[in-house]
C-alpha cells in the first residue's frame, strides 16, 4: 500500500471528478493521502475531505499565501490546531516554509509566518510539512532555533549537505514527479543515495506532473488539452518506478519502505492505517 505524503486534493482542478480521483488512487493501491492546507480559507475544506475519504490533513499557511494572509490568520491557525487537537486525521502543521524563487514575495513577512508556525507546531507537538524552494539554509536556520518534532521537506531539491542536515534533524525528504525526468540529476542522486529511512513519496497533485503527463509550451500552443497535464495521486506507483530503478527495489519494497518512513515522519498516520475492527 502506497502513501501519497503530499496531495492538494482540494484544488479546483479536482472539482469535476474528486470522488473518482480518490477511487482511482485506491484502485492503484494509494490507500493514504496527506492533504496540506495552504491558507485559513481552505482549513475546513481539507479537514472535511480527509474525513469524507478516510485520509489525513495538515493545517498551515503556505509561503506563497503569506502576502494575502491577514495578520490574525496565525491566531486562527492556533485556534484551529487547539480545536482539532484530538482529531486523529490532523497529522501535521503545513504546508509552511519559505519560497525564495517566486518573485514579489516579501521575505520578512514569509519569515514571520514561518517562525510563528514552527512555534505553533512545537507547542502542538506536531511535525511540519515544509515547502522548500531556494530556501533550505533559511529553513534549517529556523529549525535550529525552534525544535519541532521533525516532518517532511517536500519536493526537496537542495544540495547533498542540506539534505544531510534535514535528515540529521529527523526530517524525511519528499520525492515525486520531478524525479521522473532524466535531467533531474540532483534529485535523482538524492533518491539514489540518501539513507532509505529518509525517503517519502508524494505527488503534490495537481502540480509537479511526471514526465508522461508534462506539457511543454509547444504542446500547449499546439492545442494540447491542459487537463491532460494534471497530476493525480493514482500516478504515485508509476512515479515510484523511478525510485525502484535508482535503488534496485521492487515495488513492494518501495511501498513498504516509504510508507513506514511517512509513518515515522507523521506518527499520527500509524493509527489511521490500521483498519477499523
Ligand atoms: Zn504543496
Amino acid at each position: 500500500m502506497w502513501t501519497d505524503s503530499h496531495c492538494h486534493l482540494d484544488a479546483p482542478e479536482f472539482d469535476a471528478d474528486r470522488d473518482a480521483v480518490v477511487a482511482r488512487a485506491r484502485a492503484a493501491g494509494v490507500s493514504m493521502q496527506v492533504l496540506p492546507a495552504v491558507a485559513v480559507a481552505n482549513f475546513n475544506t481539507v479537514r472535511l475531505l480527509a474525513h469524507r475519504h478516510g485520509l489525513a490533513y495538515a493545517l498551515g499557511i503556505h509561503p506563497l499565501y503569506t502576502g494575502r494572509a491577514a495578520d490574525d490568520d496565525l491566531d486562527r491557525l492556533q485556534t484551529a490546531l487547539q480545536q482539532h487537537r484530538d482529531d486523529p486525521r490532523l497529522v501535521a502543521v503545513g504546508e509552511i516554509g519559505l519560497d525564495h524563487f517566486v518573485p514579489g514575495l516579501d521575505p520578512v513577512r514569509q519569515r514571520h509566518f514561518y517562525v510563528a508556525q514552527l512555534k505553533l507546531a512545537r507547542d502542538a507537538g506536531l511535525p511540519v510539512i515544509l515547502h522548500v524552494r531556494r530556501s533550505a539554509d533559511a529553513l534549517l536556520h529556523g529549525l535550529r532555533r525552534i525544535a519541532v518534532p521533525g516532518g517532511i521537506a517536500h519536493a526537496f531539491n537542495g544540495s547533498a549537505a542540506q539534505a544531510r542536515q534535514f535528515v540529521e534533524r529527523g526530517f524525511r525528504l519528499g520525492f515525486g514527479g520531478a524525479m521522473t525526468f532524466e535531467r533531474a540529476l540532483q534529485i535523482r542522486a538524492h533518491a539514489a543515495t540518501l539513507p532509505e529511512t529518509a525517503l517519502v513519496l508524494e505527488t503534490d497533485a495537481p502540480d509537479i506532473p511526471p514526465h508522461w503527463l508534462y506539457q511543454t509550451a509547444a504542446d500547449r500552443a499546439a492545442g494540447a488539452d491542459p487537463a491532460a497535464a494534471r497530476n493525480e495521486p493514482a500516478e504515485l506507483p508509476r512515479i515510484a518506478q523511478t525510485l525502484c530503478a535508482l535503488r534496485g527495489w521492487t515495488p513492494a519494497q518501495a511501498a513498504s519502505t516509504t510508507t513506514a518512513n511517512a509513518h515515522a515522519a507523521l506518527p499520527k498516520l500509524v493509527r489511521l492505517s490500521v483498519p477499523a475492527p
